[in-house]
This record gives structure tokens, C-alpha cells and sequence, in this order.
């Protein structure tokens, strides 16, 4: 199964077709290029971006095939795509997972990936139900919490998620976990309230950890097929509590794949997992050399 299978179909096939089907480097190429990449959801900014650098590219490297500028076209990618960071690290006693994102974006479910794959490499791994506010969040994290074997911290729904969060983090330490795992509400009508929650929750959990010897991670959930949406949110997301790295899920759902270099280059946030199917296996940590490969396979 290839979860990358749409965005080959689409994206990358249209952008092949580009480099191949002509003899000529011409106007009329980056002029098809651009428009195959807003169409992909790379995002205006960035695809201007691109052909710059491709332009430039053909400058200092006398390119003269179209072929062979399809190449740098992958290494341009790539190089937008690099992160100096991993995936998360595991430097601190404890390592607090905050994570973020709309309904329906797939947090539950990356909570639920990231859990298991921790705790069958041996970490204790604990899960607080911070999501307070939509109805059956807080069983539906614990019902993967029993299915995992893994602890949860829950209040009743209604509940503040402040002091959710709190209590987590209490819990975590005088039980020794590696890794904590937060979940928020994400619902979207109220948006300037969610905001001002997830700034709180924050506040908590960082006062907490610096009495401990932890480390806070916040991670945003996306979902890929709702394309420039993302984006945005991304933004408030960000400008609200400021977020170490982004879990791109869905992509299987998606011919535009584009998303993925968006997300990079205009938001200057890492890409640390992405998500290509439904299955705890096909959460993958992001890693900017293999996807690219992977797309033009
Ligand atoms: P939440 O509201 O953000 O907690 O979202 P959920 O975790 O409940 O996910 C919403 C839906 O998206 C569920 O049906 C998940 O199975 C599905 N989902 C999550 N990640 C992926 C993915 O990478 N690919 C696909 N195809 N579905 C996903």
C-alpha cells in the first residue's frame, strides 16, 4: 500500500510531464509549473520561491535540458524541506507532548500512534484528556488508553483543561513517566476562546516542567486535504502557543501533496511526522530526503 499513491498520480505526474514532454527550457514551462504547483496547494509564496531558485539554478549550472532541471527542481524541494531537528527528543526526565489542532484533524489518532510506538519501545508513556469541551473526547482517549495499556488522566467533560493538564504533570512525575502526552480541545466556532484555553494550558504545563527536568513540546495537528485552510490555521495556532513541529495527517487523501512543502516554507515550522493511512504504521516520522524520493520514485 502507498500512501504517497494520489500525490503521485496527481502533483508529481503533472510536474514530470512538464520537464518531459518538451526539448526546450522555455517560458511556457515555468509558466505551467507555476500553475501545477498553486494547483498542488504549494501555496503562492512558495512556488515563486521555487522558480526563482530554479532560474537561478540555470544560471550557475548552464542547464539546458528541460530533464535535467528536474533534478534540481527535486533538490530545491528537498533543500526547502530539510529540518536540523529530529523527530522528538527524549533529552529530559520527562517529555511533555502538547498537542493542538481542529476537530477532526486527526488528533486523537496521531495521540493514539505516538503512544503506542513509545510505549513498545519501552517508555512509560501517559495520555491527560484535555480536550474538556466535545462530547466523548474523554472516552475516546480513554478507551485508547486501555487498548494501549497506558495511563490517562481525565476529569469530567466541562472540566478546566488548565487544571487537566496540571494534574498530569503532577501525575507524571511522581510516577516516573518518559513521556506525557497532552490533548486539547479543538473546536473551531469559538475560536478567540480556544486560543485563550490552549495559552493557559500552556502557561500551566511550561510552569510545571521547569520545577521538573522537562521538556514541552508543542505539536499541530493538520490535515492535509484541507489544503491552504491549513495554513492558516497553522498561523493561529502558532501565534497562540507557539508550535515546535507539525503532524501532517491524511496525506493518503490527497492528490495535492504540494501541502507539504507549503506548510515547510511558509510557516518556517518542521514537518516531524506525517500521516498516510489510518493504521498505527502509517504515522511516519517526516524525513524531507525519503519523501521526495518516495514522490518521484
Ligand atoms: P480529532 O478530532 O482531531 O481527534 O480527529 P481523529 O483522530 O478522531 O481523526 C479523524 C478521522 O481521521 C478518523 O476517522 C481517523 O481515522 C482519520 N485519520 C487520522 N489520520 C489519518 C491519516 O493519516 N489518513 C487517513 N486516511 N485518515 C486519518
Amino acid at each position: 500500500k502507498d500512501g504517497l499513491k494520489k500525490t503521485k498520480e496527481g502533483f508529481v505526474n503533472k510536474v514530470s510531464n512538464i520537464f518531459t514532454g518538451r526539448t526546450n527550457i522555455d517560458d511556457e514551462l515555468f509558466e505551467e509549473l507555476e500553475e501545477v504547483l498553486i494547483q498542488a496547494d504549494v501555496g503562492v509564496k512558495t512556488t515563486f520561491a521555487l522558480i526563482e531558485k530554479l532560474k537561478e539554478d540555470i544560471k550557475e549550472e548552464d542547464i539546458k535540458e528541460p530533464e535535467e532541471l528536474m533534478k534540481y527542481f527535486q533538490a530545491e524541494l528537498k533543500a526547502m524541506l530539510q529540518n536540523e531537528e529530529g523527530t522528538f527528543n527524549f533529552d529530559k526526565d520527562l517529555n511533555i507532548i502538547m498537542v493542538v489542532g481542529v476537530n477532526g484533524a486527526g488528533k486523537t489518532t496521531t495521540i493514539a500512534k505516538v503512544a503506542g510506538r513509545y510505549k513498545d519501545q519501552g517508555k512509560k508513556v501517559m495520555l491527560a484528556a484535555g480536550d474538556t469541551f466535545r462530547a466523548g473526547a474523554i472516552e475516546q482517549l480513554q478507551i485508547w488508553g486501555d487498548r494501549l495499556g497506558v495511563n490517562v488522566i481525565a476529569q469530567k467533560e466541562g472540566s478546566d483543561a488548565a487544571a487537566v493538564a496540571y494534574d498530569a504533570v503532577q501525575s507524571a512525575k511522581a510516577r516516573d513517566v518518559d513521556l506525557l502526552i497532552v490533548d486539547t480541545a479543538g473546536r473551531l466556532h469559538t475560536q478567540k476562546n480556544l486560543m485563550e484555553e490552549l495559552k493557559k494550558v500552556k502557561r500551566v504545563i511550561d510552569r510545571e516542567a521547569e520545577s521538573a527536568n522537562a521538556q514541552v513540546e508543542v505539536l499541530l495537528v493538520l490535515d492535509a486535504t484541507t489544503g491552504q485552510n491549513a495554513i492558516s490555521q497553522a498561523k493561529l495556532f502558532n501565534e497562540a502557543v507557539d508550535v515546535d513541529g507539525i503532524a501532517l495527517t491524511k496525506l493518503d487523501g490527497t492528490a495535492k501533496g504540494g501541502i507539504v512543502i507549503a506548510v515547510k516554507n511558509e510557516l518556517q515550522i518542521p514537518i516531524k511526522l506525517i500521516g498516510v493511512g489510518e493504521a498505527a504504521e502509517d504515522l511516519q516520522n517526516f524525513d524531507p530526503e525519503e519523501f521526495i524520493e518516495a514522490l518521484f520514485s
